[in-house]
């Protein structure tokens, strides 16, 4: 058989064969073609400027739906869906800044965007300052006329910390700054920050997007403003999503809501029975009174406190190494955000990057866990961890 047989072969999926019941799936299709054909000069200008689509790259079906279901989610005007949440981070930084420029930034965020801002992003001349933002004070202290970005979490990684984002939106709007979210922690059931006056929400689609542990993704989400600004880089830059991925993520938002409900549910039952176990120090979670910003997350988070939690036991490597043999139902997981519950040690994930002095600095000690809080019964969580605690007991 030619190529070209092959080819008129497919004009059957062409041809008016198909019925509305093809045409018209309830669930769409993954749209994988690298292109589309376009019928003559005319028809490329047309799909180059945006009629799309022409170059999956460029702009691809699947991406665009995903696209418009998070930006629904975070109530913004459109989305770049990428193919990492450091993807979507590198992007919105690249993007927004120039040699010159300054980017105030949470020092309670997520420790590979601290390697980025310290690394490629100071090498070409883009500097990083960090601030408590947790105090308004310290963070007008360190503002400069160069400050073009503030950038936070509104639940940092891993220490839970609460952010005051209407404060810090209000401040960078102040001295015409830009105030970029990475909601992943907090997700839009929790709160959205476009709605607070944030300019623009990054997610790893990674964790409670996906849910599932089964992909890779990010999204970028503002005003069509923003985003229209953005996109002609993005594209230079490459970092797209692909179409079987974005199918997957579209798939599993559909049960977003239902799975983050849940695991919130259960984080704050877990907080609760790990803050009255003598073997841990305290735990990190908003709906604790002795939360540092439990009265801002009363305020804030009306919804729920999140998913994820953080709690501080004995500072011991080996002890934390028992503990977690002893786990039999949470395993540990170098991600978060799937429906089961899994621990991370963030010491250990940032050692090779960090000195033990920053580390600590960061409040990585080496007693301090991190779950990710699934949607098993809550009794079955709380007693594999509690279980496990035993090994403190000597
Ligand atoms: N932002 C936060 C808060 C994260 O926890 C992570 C990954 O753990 C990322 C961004 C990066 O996401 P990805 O691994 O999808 O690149």
């Amino acid at each position: 058989m030619s190529f070209q047989m092959s080819r008129d072969s497919e004009m059957i999926y062409r041809g008016s064969t198909f019925g509305k019941e093809i045409l018209d799936p309830d669930c769409p299709p993954i749209w994988h073609s690298t292109a589309c054909r376009v019928a003559d000069m005319d028809d490329y200008d047309f799909a180059n400027n945006g009629g799309k689509y022409y170059y999956n790259r460029t702009a691809a079906p699947n991406r665009d739906m995903l696209g418009d279901a998070v930006s629904f989610m975070e109530s913004g005007e459109a989305s770049i869906i990428t193919s990492s949440g450091m993807a979507a981070i590198s992007t919105t930084l690249l993007t927004n800044l120039k040699t010159g420029d300054h980017i105030l930034s949470s020092k309670s965020i997520y420790g590979e965007t601290i390697e980025l801002m310290d690394g490629l992003l100071k090498n070409m001349g883009i500097v990083t300052d960090y601030a408590d933002f947790t105090d308004l004070d310290d963070v007008r202290a360190h503002i400069t006329p160069e400050t073009k970005i503030l950038y936070t979490e509104i639940i940092s990684n891993p220490l839970i910390r609460v952010t005051d984002i209407d404060a810090i939106s209000a401040m960078a709007k102040e001295i015409g700054a830009l105030t970029v979210v990475d909601n992943t922690f907090s997700t839009p059931f929790v709160i959205r920050p476009l709605e607070h006056g944030a300019d623009i929400v990054i997610h790893s689609l990674t964790k409670f997007f996906g849910g599932h542990s089964d992909i890779t993704g990010g999204s970028i989400t503002a005003s069509k403003a923003i985003i229209d600004r953005m996109n002609p880089n993005f594209l230079l830059l490459g970092g797209c999503m692909d179409p079987n991925t974005a199918w997957l993520a579209l798939r599993s938002i559909r049960t977003m809501k239902l799975r983050v409900e849940r695991q919130m549910e259960n984080a704050a039952k877990l907080a609760d029975a790990l803050s009255k176990d003598g073997r841990v120090r305290y735990v990190n979670y908003p709906t604790l009174s002795y939360h540092p910003q439990h009265a801002l997350a009363e305020r804030l988070l009306t919804k729920g406190c999140g998913p994820m939690l953080s709690f501080r036991v004995e500072d011991s490597r080996d002890k934390v190494n028992a503990f977690i043999r002893a786990l039999s139902m949470v395993q540990y997981l170098g991600t978060l955000g799937g429906y089961r519950t899994s621990l991370a040690h963030p010491a250990t994930a940032f050692r090779n990057e960090f000195t033990p002095e920053q580390l600590k600095a960061m409040g990585l000690q080496e007693g301090l866990i991190r779950i990710s809080v699934g949607i098993e019964e809550p009794e079955d969580i709380i007693g594999d961890i509690v279980n496990a605690l035993s090994v403190f007991d000597a």
